[in-house]
């Protein structure tokens, strides 16, 4: 059997057809234009799904459930999205809607928890039982996966790790609180500490390469301007490391998973990340002794897809 996933992104809407191993076979994607009425997001994402099957050569008798992963408070028991403020939402009952398209089981889960229960199942974390899933992007998305489940906590709100407060009164963050973990751990966070930094060393080797433009400064710059050995980049980047570690070991503090897996354009640096932000959890977690592992995601963007999908297949592999 196969198994359709729904990554549903306030930018576009892509769909999957995924295998019983939890392979991509193929996959298409079409503009969310998440300003629109949900019903008219909702017949796109059933007609691309449909159109999705025809090009794979697959019917419909053929694929055992359709998974959806969408931003924000997702009810999977109802198949409700409760709310999401980046594609404003409020209270959309998606698994009734979409089913008036196509009759099949529906799944639905909040995205960040569909890339973790991917990375569990067929990507970084499938030799653990427990795992979290922390993805440095935009914002800092995580999901909990414990004793091969998702954990979402009681009321669907559960999870997210990116809005656990690290500073009182800190930096404030895109939900409106102070000092959450991803106003300090995400992509955006680390590129406006950088903009901040460099504006006193116009010598660095950031500006040289973003061409002496703030608005060209991306991540990767930072890390390439490491490379080259540039004090500047080294230390925006070992402070950068610290905010990671400090939130990682809030979570083994916590929940102590057999692994970490941390994703999102960040972790292409791999161990030149994993090493010094695994240096930060030993000194901030309780005794010192970290247990767990720190690893980076396997799957990259077809986390969401492919978890989403594997949503209707609840066995271990
Ligand atoms: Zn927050």
């Amino acid at each position: 059997m196969y198994y359709l996933g729904i990554d549903l992104g306030g930018t576009n809407i892509a769909v999957g057809v995924v295998s019983e191993d939890g392979t991509i076979i193929n996959s298409c994607t079409t503009p969310t234009l998440s300003n629109r009425n949900f019903q008219e997001i909702i017949k796109d994402m059933a007609n691309l799904s449909l159109k999705l099957l025809e090009d794979s050569n697959i019917s419909l008798e053929y694929v055992a459930s359709i998974g959806i992963g969408s931003p924000g408070v997702c009810n999977s028991d109802t198949g409700v999205i409760e709310y999401s403020n980046n594609l404003k939402l409020l209270n959309v009952p998606i698994k009734y809607e979409l089913q008036r398209y196509i009759n099949l089981p529906i799944y639905l889960e909040n995205d960040a928890n569909c890339a973790a229960y991917a990375e569990s199942l067929v990507g970084a974390a499938k030799d653990y039982k427990s795992s979290i899933t922390v993805t440095l992007g935009t914002g800092v998305g995580g999901g909990i996966i414990i004793d091969n489940k998702i954990v979402t906590g009681a009321f669907n709100r559960g999870g997210e790790i990116g809005h656990h407060i690290i500073n009182v009164n800190g930096i404030e963050c895109s939900c409106g609180n102070k000092g959450c973990w991803e106003a300090y751990a995400s992509a955006t966070a680390l590129i406006r500490e950088t903009k901040n930094v460099i504006k006193n060393f116009p010598n660095s080797k950031i500006n040289e390469l973003s061409q002496n433009n703030l608005d060209n400064i991306t991540a990767k710059i930072v890390f390439d301007a490491a490379d080259c050995g540039d004090d500047i980049a080294i230390n925006i980047l070992d402070n950068y490391y610290r905010y990671i570690g400090i939130g990682i070991a809030n979570i083994i503090n916590i929940l102590e998973p057999m692994a970490v897996i941390i994703g999102g354009g960040i972790s292409a640096q791999k161990d030149k990340l994993i090493i010094p932000v695994k240096k930060y959890i030993k000194e901030y977690i309780y005794d010192g002794n970290l247990k767990s592992e720190i690893k980076v995601a396997k799957l990259g963007n077809d986390a969401g897809i492919i978890g989403a999908a594997l949503l209707g297949k609840k066995i271990k592999f």
